[in-house]
């Protein structure tokens, strides 16, 4: 029963192995609880009989393996009950998964390959639910003790931090069906696109920075090495983005790619995997639930992962305005411009960009609604191998008095003054 605008209190009993997926609208929240049975939301089971908040613009599934009776208060864009649902299969995934991951525990010695657990890669195209299904698995796995890194490789519509960035962060508990991934210490990587067209080059250097990192974290923490990663994808998968596909396969060495939603895909990347002694390539059926979203959506969920940032999930942090000499910060973009002047290469060289060359970028209006990324680096040729502490957003530059005024997170000092700039903006609303 599809009802396209229904109000106030009512009860909907799901049968066994069905979902209720409800999209709420764009101006209000709805309420929701469950009422009797047992039910999860996304791999994260919900609390009997509380009340949970769910804000503006979420689409979710709530679904039971045994049966449940849930509640609804207030509005929705849209809610139906659907029974024909991937959930076996997914579930089965993850059961394969932490065979391998009991494995990996119990392997004694240190040998670092019998002791790796999983590290499974989730493609395919755009909306075929690959955040979704990345959730479910770690949510499984943190329910049943296990500390599985995610990896969110998605510029456009990643979960981990705002739009532009690769990121990296261990799950500890299932993931809140409302607050989403915790926020406590991600690791960042400041890309500052929504599209990997942008600096190919320096995605690529970006990814293999994080897998470094990641890789010397594990080194030292056989607990996280046995849970291993799911890493989430862009839906990118034609050309350069099938390249930037292998490529990250390649450098996180995963050896469980599963594949959503196209048999195109899975074939390619079974047939040039095939010679690669233990990666699996598995294909897995898109759910009927995933909710497409056009462009115009995609930059408004841009918007709100920015305001999220600053402001909250429902406006409950309070960002701080600083000012700033121009003098104390520096400022610069990665890529772009000519490597060297002409006048500097051999006769006949026709000067080439850079992909991960350091521009400074001097301080002036265009920064006006700019966000900018705070990096961790202590010298300026450090800036492109380190992540990023936290983002900025410039609220007024005053050319006269060479002060920018901007928000951030928190008050007191930047971590540091060097900061990137990218082709993020954001019009606070
Ligand atoms: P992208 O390529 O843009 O990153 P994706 O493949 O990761 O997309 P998801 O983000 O997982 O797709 O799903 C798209 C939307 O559909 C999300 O809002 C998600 O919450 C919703 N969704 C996924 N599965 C279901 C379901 N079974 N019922 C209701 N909504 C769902």
């Amino acid at each position: 029963t599809v009802s396209a605008s229904a109000s106030n209190v009512r009860q909907v009993k799901l049968d066994r192995e069905s979902e209720l997926r409800i999209e709420v609208p764009n101006d209000t929240s709805l309420r929701l609880r469950l009422l009797t049975g047992t039910a999860e939301i996304f791999g994260t089971e919900l609390p009997p009989e509380i009340w949970l908040n769910f804000p503006p613009r979420l689409k979710f599934a709530v679904f039971t393996w045994y049966g449940a009776t849930v509640e609804m208060d207030g509005t929705t864009e849209l809610d139906y009950t659907a029974d024909e649902t991937p959930m076996v299969s997914y579930v089965n995934v993850h059961a394969i998964l932490e065979g391998r991951r009991n494995r990996a525990k119990a392997s004694s010695s240190n040998d670092s390959d019998s002791s790796q657990g999983p590290r499974v890669i989730v493609v395919g195209p755009t909306d075929s639910g690959k955040s979704t299904l990345s959730r479910m698995l770690l949510s499984w796995a943190a329910k049943q003790g296990w500390k599985p890194t995610f990896v969110d490789l998605d510029i456009g519509q990643g979960s981990i931090t705002i739009p532009g960035c690769i990121a990296a962060t261990p799950i500890e508990l299932p993931i809140d069906p409302v607050e989403g991934v915790p926020l406590d210490m991600p690791l960042v990587y400041f890309f500052g696109h929504a599209t990997p067209s942008n600096n190919v080059d320096l995605y690529k250097v970006l990814v293999k920075e994080l897998a470094r990192m990641l890789e010397r974290q594990f080194s030292g923490n056989a607990e996280s090495r046995a849970a291993g990663m799911v890493i989430n994808t862009m839906g990118w998968i034609e050309g350069i983005g099938y390249e930037l596909l292998l490529h990250a396969i390649d450098t996180f060495n995963a050896n469980v790619v599963l594949v959503l939603g196209q048999e195109k895909l899975w074939s390619m990347l079974r047939d040039v995997l095939k010679n690669k002694p233990n990666i699996d390539v598995v294909k897995l059926q898109k759910s009927g639930g995933v909710v497409s979203r056009n462009a115009k959506v995609r930059q408004k969920s841009r918007s709100c992962r920015i305001k999220e940032y600053f402001y909250g999930l429902v406006n409950d942090l309070s960002p701080h305005s600083n000012i700033a000499n121009f003098n104390d910060l520096a400022v610069y973009r990665i890529g772009g411009g000519p490597q060297a002047p002409r006048s500097a290469l051999p006769i006949g060289a026709e000067p080439v960009a850079d992909p991960t060359r350091l521009v400074p970028v001097s301080i002036n209006q265009d920064l006006l609604h700019v966000v900018l990324a705070v990096s961790f680096a202590k010298e300026p040729d450090e800036i492109i191998s380190s992540n990023v502490a936290g983002f900025i957003y410039i609220t007024d530059v005053d050319i006269q008095r060479k002060k920018i005024t901007y928000l951030a997170p928190s008050a007191g000092e930047l971590p540091s003054k060097y900061l990137i700039v990218g082709s993020l903006t954001w019009l606070e609303t």
